[in-house]
């Protein structure tokens, strides 16, 4: 029959273990890395919000310095706005004074420009009426961001200039440009992260006033929901994707005195990737740890293993004296108890094949050895080169005793006589029924006279033994002699057989001997 193929359990537990070691492994990897992606996350929703909170703070609180300086100027002026080369001194102090404005202007309140530092191209121009209509509220604001005559970009934080009398006499502004290297460059302006990280602000029409990127200043931002969440005055944090359709970790914070908003945003795949990094880390410091865990399973594998295979191979082995199942280290408890099953059932298979043999080597009547048995016994005794006497024994008229006394009181003969002759036997005598009423013995050691007189005493207890039912036999004998040399073991068997037929013809219960061929 084919055998199929089996994989054997040393393997089958190396297997089992490195899948559960590597899918542990790689469970524990998956879970650390989502937890920790979670958590990155939720630090940097943190720190961009703090962040974005930290500038809003930053600008409003600038904010509210340049307030006060267009405050106190506002005031000078109120003083003498008839005398221009004064407004121009003041405007002069001002702009040397701080480095807030990168110009100053006085509008009247038709919003004509009736002074301005420095020496720009503005002097006598007007405002826009949108410009116009919101300073007319008479109080500090901070103007839209517009193009200035000189073609730059900027806001202009504003104060209204209005006598002791309480009449509006019109505003002082300053400008501040937002591109190039300006206040709110300065202020706003962070370090680059390499990480991608960067931060804009916007006014409330969703226009960007400050960028890294200076070509985006000006940009009117729609549909962003950071923005829209910023300028509704909002502080927070939020996973979006920016107009670059990057994914971002964005903090927003309101700057409530210009309804502006700061946002401040990392992009995610930046967060991943130093994640990826420390989990590479993780990994790599592991292998080792990992490749001893598998080292020991194999270790572990092979002794639960070896039991086991040994058992099995003992058991394939069985007639194999070389291998001994008692000799096998079964550890743990079920080697155990297959060692003790197996070694019990091999007792008793041993047990029953030496039954089985026995009989097969014994005749069932007499309970003497058997042609069978007598052919391993010669064998023997030939490689022992040790002389034997053969005894050719067969009962007289047996056939009459059968006839007389019926066959089973025959079958009670040939037993009690194999008793006799077994009870006078010595132990290396060796007594077969030959068959029918014939016995061949063998006697180790004895010489041919020995063997006669031995012979002579058998045949005469048997003369003199009553067997049951009161039957009387008396027995012929033929003696031979085998001392090795070139006479076989058969030849000298068949000497024997000549000895017991002369016996018989010269008249029975008698034992003849024939010396040699
Ligand atoms: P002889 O003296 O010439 O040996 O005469 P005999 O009658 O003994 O020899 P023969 O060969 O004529 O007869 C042997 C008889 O032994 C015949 C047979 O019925 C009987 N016999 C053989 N085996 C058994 C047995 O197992 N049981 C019984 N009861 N009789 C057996
Ligand atoms: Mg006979
Ligand atoms: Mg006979």
């Amino acid at each position: 029959m084919k055998r199929a193929f089996r994989v054997d359990l040393k393997k089958l537990i190396l297997a089992l273990a490195t899948c559960g070691v590597l899918l542990t492994s790689i469970n524990t990897l998956f879970a650390s890395y989502q937890v920790h992606k979670n958590a990155f996350i939720k630090d940097t929703l943190h720190a961009n919000q703090v962040y974005a909170t930290k500038l809003a703070q930053v600008t409003e609180l600038f904010l509210q310095s340049v307030n006060s300086q267009l405050n106190v100027s506002a005031y000078h002026i109120s003083k003498r706005l008839d005398d221009l080369p004064e407004v121009n001194r003041e405007l002069e102090r001002l702009l040397n004074q701080t480095n807030s404005f990168d110009s100053l202007v006085v509008v009247n309140p038709q919003g004509k420009i009736v002074a301005v530092k420095p020496d720009l191209n503005v002097l006598g121009k007007s405002i826009s009426f949108a410009q116009l209509q919101k300073v007319k509220q008479q109080k500090p604001i901070v103007l839209d961001p517009f193009m200035s005559p000189a073609g730059n970009l900027m806001v202009s934080p504003t104060y209204p200039i209005t006598s002791s009398e309480g009449e509006y006499m019109g505003f002082v502004a300053g400008g501040i440009y937002l591109q190039g290297k300006t206040i709110l460059n300065r202020l706003l302006g962070r370090h680059h992260y390499e990480d991608g990280s960067y931060l804009y602000v916007v006014d409330g029409h969703s226009q960007i006033l400050y960028h890294i990127d200076e070509n985006r200043i000006g940009e009117k931002v729609y549909g962003n929901e950071v923005i829209e969440k910023v300028l509704e005055g909002h502080t927070g944090a939020s996973e979006i994707v920016n107009s670059a359709g990057i994914q971002m970790i964005a903090g927003f914070a309101p700057i409530p005195m210009t309804g502006w908003g700061v946002v401040s945003q990392r992009p995610i795949s930046s967060i991943l990737n130093e994640l990826g990094a420390t989990h590479r880390t993780v990994i790599y410091s592991s292998i080792p740890f990992t490749i001893l865990i598998l080292a020991l399973i194999l270790v572990v594998g092979i002794q639960i293993a070896k039991p086991l295979t040994l058992l099995a191979k003992q058991l394939a082995t069985f007639n194999n004296k070389q291998t001994d199942a008692t000799r096998i280290f079964a550890w743990y408890f079920e080697a155990a108890n297959l060692k003790h099953t197996l070694l019990q059932s091999n007792r008793s298979v041993r047990r029953v094949i030496k039954a089985l043999d026995t009989d097969r080597k014994t005749d069932k009547l007499t309970s003497l050895h058997n042609r069978l048995s007598l052919e391993h016994w010669l064998g023997n005794a030939i490689r022992g080169e040790v002389g034997l006497s053969v005894l050719a024994i067969d009962i007289d008229h047996f056939k009459s005793i059968n006839d007389v006394y019926g066959h089973s009181a025959g079958d009670c003969v040939l037993k009690e006589l194999a008793a006799l002759m077994m009870c006078k036997a010595r132990s290396d005598d060796f007594i077969c029924r030959a068959g029918g009423e014939e016995f061949l013995m063998f006697l180790p050691n004895i010489v041919l006279g020995e063997a006669v007189c031995i012979a002579e005493r058998l045949r005469k207890q048997v003369f003199e033994h009553t067997m049951p039912q009161g039957i009387k036999i008396t027995v012929s004998i033929g003696v031979s002699h085998w001392q090795g040399g070139t006479t076989t073991i058969e030849q000298t068997i068949e000497l024997a057989d000549k000895a017991l037929y002369r016996a018989k013809q010269t008249g029975r219960n008698k034992s003849c001997y024939i010396d040699s061929v």
